[in-house]
């Protein structure tokens, strides 16, 4: 319902008291109005908050898909189980805490950084691994 032919009417309603010089009538009238306005000013937040929780629900719905996508591999978990860049890493703790979903930064060596919880992850092999590896496979 528009707001503003309640308060048209009841403009309406207090002028008819003044004219007719109802002192308590038109005080009523007041009251009124001051009511009618705070059921308004209700009104208005709860459809705030209404709109805020369609907003969560949407971003959690969002979260609840993509989780399902998430896959644990090599310390880190990645969207859909692959290691591109655009699907990961993401962060684990933050995942596995909070469910923050906080893509880390990737560093050499096949480091992540979370800039969220300044943790890091080795999510590949590093240079020295693969020259460990070598060494050995060398000594064969
Ligand atoms: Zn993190």
């Amino acid at each position: 319902m528009d707001p503003t032919l309640v308060f048209t009417t009841l403009k309406e309603l207090a002028g008819l008291a003044k004219k007719a010089n109802q002192i308590e009538l038109t005080q009523k009238v007041i009251d009124l109005q001051t009511l009618v306005m705070t059921l308004v000013q209700d009104q208005w937040d709860l459809q705030k908050d209404a709109e805020k929780l369609r907003r969560e629900k949407a971003d959690l719905e969002k979260d609840s898909e993509l989780a399902g996508r998430l896959q644990f591999k090599n310390n880190a978990y990645w969207i859909d189980g692959s290691t591109a860049e655009e699907n990961g890493p993401i962060c684990s703790a933050c995942w596995d805490g909070d469910r923050k979903l906080v893509r880390m930064v990737r560093f050499p060596d096949n480091v992540g950084h979370c800039n969220r919880c300044d943790k890091n992850a080795r999510y590949g092999r590093s240079a020295h691994d693969e020259g460990s590896r070598r060494s050995i496979m060398d000594g064969w």
